[in-house]
């Protein structure tokens, strides 16, 4: 059988759904592996990388051939005209809002599989995209707001002087908040953080960061069984700004990734919060893609607000840090993959049983199969 991972179409996509590690392992599998020609070089993995590991070099139409298709954002209807019907496609397909996306899925024919959903169990670790992507962003977004800010970071004593360390504060603190943390602490900011679930508060302390929280009864039930949090109430969140409006008026750095799964993010930061920071003071806001943390914040920009404040809105921060993500993108499709293949047969067997088959699979057959989408008319 054979895989196709194609170049991905949006041009603001460095990243790649294949290494040449993984490569290796499906060939290993049994598979025939085409790689589009150039897939690979937003992520700085050349067409030899792949042929040295054992795939061939294709184009486009390739996808024709393909059983299973590897790719990192939702296949556009042109690319769904060119695979073959009952073909998986395994990528980020981002279905909440995209209804007609979904049913253009369905009715290719395809069994399209989203890794966002893929269950937070020991099990799919390995698989969960959300985390690997999420840690990069998180990274990454703090050294986009070193780069926007115009002192340094760390605290340091000099003959000539002393340059206080930048306090920075982190807003929601999953997956990319934490490791914002760590990256903070480790260029010598002073680091304060802000969640709405209980379990945060540990882990904050544990990375050297200050807790800053409304604590009341509601914080305590903030947390769902999936380890996500719940929209919060209109009283909650007045009390959240009344907390940290006098904290962000004070800080250098605010980096914000609160999200809720199926929701806008909840806007945290208000354009007067904004006015009462510095000149010189850096926002970046991780949730840009989904509404936004940060009232003022502007996709794929940097916004200069009058004050002198800069909000930074980079789009598809992982990708930012491509040649790092991909790596991790593709290991968790491999290990997904990996999975729903015989390793007897060598054929993909997918066991529509499986919860980690039921937790992703959007399409399948020519309907729409995942629970959140049933009223999806294809
Ligand atoms: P996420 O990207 O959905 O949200 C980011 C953070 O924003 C979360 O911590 C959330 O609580 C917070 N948030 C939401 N609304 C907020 C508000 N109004 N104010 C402040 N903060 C707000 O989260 P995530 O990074 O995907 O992590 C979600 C959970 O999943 C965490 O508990 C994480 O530890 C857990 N997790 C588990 C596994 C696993 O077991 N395999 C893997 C990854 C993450």
């Amino acid at each position: 059988q054979t895989i196709f991972i194609p170049k991905e179409i949006d041009p603001s996509e460095p990243r790649v759904a294949a290494s040449p590690e993984t490569v290796k392992r499906l060939t290993g599998l049994g598979f025939d592996v085409i790689v589009e020609a150039a897939a690979g070089l937003g992520s700085r993995i050349t067409d030899a990388d792949f042929t040295t590991a054992g795939a061939k070099i294709g184009k486009t139409a390739d996808a024709a051939k393909a059983d299973v298709v590897l790719k990192v954002r939702r296949p556009t209807d042109a690319e769904l005209k060119g695979y073959k019907s009952g073909a998986a496609v395994i990528a980020i397909m981002d279905p909440y809002g995209n209804d007609a996306a979904v049913a253009a899925m369905a009715k290719a024919g395809i069994t399209a599989f989203s890794m966002e959903f893929m269950p937070r169990i020991t099990r799919a670790q390995v698989m969960d995209v959300l985390s690997s992507q999420a840690n990069l962003a998180g990274y990454q977004a703090v050294i986009d707001a070193a780069a926007e800010y115009d002192r340094a970071l760390p605290m340091m004593m000099t003959a000539a002087g002393t340059v206080p360390a930048a306090k920075v504060f982190i807003m929601g603190v999953g997956v990319a908040g934490l490791q914002a943390i760590a990256t903070a602490r480790r260029l010598g900011a002073v680091v304060t953080a802000t969640d709405v679930r209980p379990a945060a508060k540990e882990q904050v302390a544990s990375l050297g960061a200050k807790f800053l929280a409304v604590e009341d009864e509601e914080f305590k039930a903030a947390e769902t069984a999936g380890g996500y949090a719940k929209e919060m109430s209109k009283e909650y969140q007045a009390k959240q700004a009344t907390l940290t409006a006098e904290h962000i008026a004070k800080q250098d750095i605010v980096i914000t990734t609160a999200l809720i799964p199926g929701r806008p993010a909840p806007k945290l930061v208000s354009a007067a919060m904004v006015a009462s920071m510095k000149p010189g003071s850096v926002l970046v806001d991780l949730a840009v893609e989904r509404g936004g943390n940060v009232e003022g914040a502007v996709p794929g920009k940097v916004v200069t607000t009058d004050n002198g404040v800069k909000i930074v809105g980079h789009l598809n921060v992982s990708g930012r840090v491509a040649a790092s993500a991909s790596l991790l993108y593709a290991k968790n499709l491999y290990a997904f993959l990996e999975t729903m293949v015989d390793k007897g047969t060598k054929q993909l067997a997918i066991n529509r049983e499986d919860e980690l088959v039921k937790a992703t699979m959007l399409t399948d057959g020519g309907k729409v199969v995942h629970p959140a989408f049933a009223n999806v008319v294809v």
